[in-house]
């Protein structure tokens, strides 16, 4: 086979449908955020980001800054290898115990990274639960269609955040033991899952619920417990399943629920024991991250106030944006070529960036810029945003939203 020419001509088919992925070359400047340099054939010069998952800037907070430099002068680096051959960190130990307590459950187990908690907390359960089923939410994150691939359990896909869908199909499972995996915010159109009623449906079946919170977690609820937290619905959710990396600023993932079913996921997932454990600094950095918002509402309710007024300016522009219930802003485009050049030319002209959400990640013919306000992005930052957004709406010839 002609390996180069098969590479070539895939990458060949995914430009020509507009679908081909171009990373933009960005360094985060500590303080700065969410001003950031840009790198280009052309040079260098500072955009404004518009579509950080560092929803809160905690990346650049500084206890959480200070967390991580002083534990690598004290500790060094790296982990030093996997937790089964060098150890639990100490600092291991103190995240989980904070992270259990955040979701008010006995345990917690942590990861390298979202993707591989779900990937590997949901390949465990799914592989070690005799005749297990797995009955997931249609518009669930690739880990977790990953993970359920790889345990090889049966799957069933029920519409997405039809309760009584999943009510139908729990039924039909009948007398096998069935798991519920779904997320309370969904990261591409923002909408947030009627938890309550999923998690009715699932205890009349007997299921166990495994819930990704991962756009949610320090964001929503009085201490950054997520949607179930706000909802008073954690005891009530047997996995709850996280990320360090996105308002929390670091990186990471984990899971949480009871001592038994963590220690049987430590103990039977690949995706924890064969890899190297987190740095103790990005250990210690989370920590005082997710103990800061435990504290503090400081930040939610300016990331909130930030979304409401760009909503507000969207508005007054008939610039048509998503309804929902959560922090992300999703802004329409219904094209990949014109969404992908919007985005070209934000960048260029106006030193914006926002990344194209194209196919495979959002369906054809939804293609849109996800635009996620922070609390440091400042009313002019706003103005000149929709001011942007508003030319090329003209430029561009999209729809405006019917007033
Ligand atoms: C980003 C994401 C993950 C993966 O988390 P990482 O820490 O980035 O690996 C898992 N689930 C959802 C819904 C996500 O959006």
């Amino acid at each position: 086979m002609d390996f180069e020419r098969h590479f070539q001509s895939e990458l060949a088919t995914l430009k020509a449908e507009g679908n081909y992925r171009i990373f933009a070359e960005l360094q985060r400047k500590c303080g700065a955020f969410p001003k950031v340099r840009h790198f280009d054939a052309s040079g260098e010069e500072e955009v404004t980001v518009w579509c950080s998952n560092d929803y809160l800037g905690m990346g650049h907070h500084p206890d959480v800054v200070s967390a991580m430099v002083d534990t690598v002068r004290e500790c060094g680096t790296g982990a030093g290898g996997t937790r089964n051959i060098s150890g639990n960190n100490h600092l291991h130990r103190v995240l989980e115990a904070e992270l259990a307590d955040l979701h008010g459950k006995e345990s917690a187990l942590l990861f390298t990274s979202g993707y591989v908690s779900n990937w590997a907390a949901l390949s465990t359960l799914g592989a070690r639960i005799p005749n297990a089923v797995i009955l997931s939410d249609e518009k669930n994150h690739a880990s977790m269609i990953e993970g359920i691939r790889h345990s090889r359990a049966d799957k069933v896909i029920w519409k997405h955040n039809d309760w009584r869908d999943l009510d139908r199909k729990l039924k039909a499972v009948g007398d096998r033991p069935k798991i519920v995996a779904f997320e309370s915010v969904y990261s591409m159109d923002g909408d947030i899952c009627p938890m309550r009623e999923i998690v009715e449906v699932a205890e009349a079946h007997g299921a166990l619920t495994y819930l990704d919170e991962v756009h949610a977690v320090g964001m929503y609820g009085p201490r950054g417990g997520g949607i179930s937290e706000e909802r008073g619905l954690a005891h009530r959710i047997d996995l709850i399943e996280g990320t360090l990396g996105k308002a929390y600023g670091v990186m990471g993932g984990y899971v949480t629920g009871s001592t038994a079913m963590c220690d049987f996921i430590r103990s039977f997932a690949s995706g924890f024991i064969f890899t190297t454990a987190l740095p103790p600094a990005v250990a210690a950095a989370a920590t005082a991250s997710i103990r800061h918002l435990k504290a503090s509402d400081i930040e939610r309710r300016a990331q909130r106030d930030r979304v409401a007024r760009l909503r507000a300016r969207l508005d007054a522009h008939g610039i048509p944006h998503m309804p929902n219930d959560s922090h992300i802003i999703p802004v329409m485009i219904g094209d990949p070529v014109k969404c992908r050049m919007i985005s070209d030319i934000l960048m260029r002209d106006w030193g914006i960036y926002v990344q194209p959400i194209n196919y495979p990640t959002v369906a054809k013919g939804t293609e849109r810029l996800r635009i996620t306000p922070g609390p440091l992005h400042s009313d002019a930052d706003i103005d000149h945003l929709v001011d942007a957004l508003a030319t090329l709406w003209t430029q561009c010839a999209i729809a405006h939203a019917v007033a």
